[in-house]
């Protein structure tokens, strides 16, 4: 069975109250034709007596209204290179089922959210990006970009917002092959499309409920035929006997289907989890070997493979790269100390203006240096 299109997975819908009268509200249960019932405003829309654990939750979306922030810098730290990321948020979760999922201990609610407010997240946006400040926003830290967009639209709402903002691109992040709605936008250059990807063994192993290789490849494609740019996280890179093969396969599928030239930037990231995750994840998943590793915990509280280790993975990757990618594309760390950067790339982010200097310049690639 094909999950390009994880929204499939949905069951019923959770609606609070107050938005039942939200035109946007509507469109979306339009769209989903799946049963529906209201819960009270300011109440969880499951109640601990139900069935609300992960696996179940999953197949359930609340569309809510969303009364914080909806627009944060990404909370990198101090001790690892950080890439000056905004996120901004758009829901929680996604019906997707990542084994190494950080949300699984980030998230005290397992069902899925959609927040329906989106003047007021449009509002909020348009405030920050009007300082004419470089900017690069992404909405996959807290769900998956496209993952719900057949019925929820969100994309036909942000694109064209930021095509109008020469200051801002928006990075739609996903592990889906969910694309339809990309294809007759104006978004003049300021959205890129990105995908996670992995090697196939740990995309079926490790990511339940993901497009495929092959899917996620062919929507990176059709979006580059759209003209839009497009970016690739290998996060997390994970060993496991056979990776080598498992990763130079993965990289050859990508420069295969996809010009090296339409991608703007490439993150590398070696498997990390804050150490309450790996408990979780292996009571749900206990089949799962990934965890089954010596790591070290990090300055961050984070824990990660240990240096050489790390710098293995990450040697092999580039190198894989370097056999194909555009001298445009920015390669880059995520989460990384400049030891790793010297060791691997032979430079520290420093000494190219800063992580984020080379970000925006591959986000913005027309501004004046
Ligand atoms: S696709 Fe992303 S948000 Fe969804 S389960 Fe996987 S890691 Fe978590």
């Amino acid at each position: 069975m094909s999950w390009a299109d994880p929204c499939r997975y949905i069951e019923r819908i959770l609606v609070e109250e107050s938005c039942l009268a939200d035109d946007y509200c509507q469109a979306i249960l339009g769209r989903a034709s799946l049963p529906w019932t209201v819960f009270p405003d300011d109440e969880p829309p499951l109640h601990q007596e139900e069935d609300a654990t992960w696996k179940t939750a999953k197949k359930i979306l609340a569309l809510r209204r969303y009364k914080g922030r909806f627009f944060k810098p990404c909370p990198g730290t101090k001790e690892y290179r950080c890439c000056g990321y905004h996120v901004l948020a758009t829901g929680f979760n996604c019906p997707m089922d990542c084994v190494y999922c950080i949300l699984q201990s980030y998230l005290n609610q397992p069902w899925l959210s959609v927040f329906i407010n989106t003047s007021d997240l449009l509002a909020e946006l348009s405030a920050v990006l009007a300082s004419g400040k470089p900017m690069r926003v992404g909405s996959g830290e807290f769900t998956d970009s496209l993952a719900l967009d057949r019925i929820t639209h969100l994309s036909r709402i942000l694109v064209p917002l930021f095509a109008r903002h020469d200051n801002a691109v928006l990075e739609l992040k996903t592990k889906s092959a969910v694309v339809d709605n990309l294809a007759d936008l104006e978004h003049n250059g300021h959205t890129t499309i990105a995908w996670s990807l992995n090697s196939p063994e740990v995309m079926r192993r490790q990511e339940l409920r993901a497009a495929t290789l092959a899917e996620r490849l062919a929507a990176a494609r059709k979006c580059a035929d759209w003209g839009y740019r497009l970016a690739f996280h290998f996060d997390p890179l994970i060993f496991y006997p056979g990776w080598q093969e498992g990763y130079r396969h993965t990289i050859a599928a990508l420069f295969n289907a996809v010009p090296a030239a339409a991608i703007a930037w490439i993150s590398l990231g070696a498997l990390r989890f804050p150490p309450p995750l790996k408990e979780i994840a292996l009571s749900r998943f206990p089949q799962t070997a990934i965890y089954r590793h010596e790591f070290i915990d990090g300055l961050d509280g984070i824990r990660r493979y240990f240096r050489p280790h790390r710098v293995e993975l990450y040697q092999f990757i580039y190198q894989e790269l370097q056999r194909f990618v555009s001298p445009d594309t920015c390669v880059y760390f995520c989460m990384e100390s400049d030891e790793i950067w010297r060791e691997v790339m032979g430079f520290s982010p420093e000494e190219r203006g800063g992580l984020a200097a080379m970000l925006d310049r591959a986000a913005f690639p027309d501004w004046p240096a």
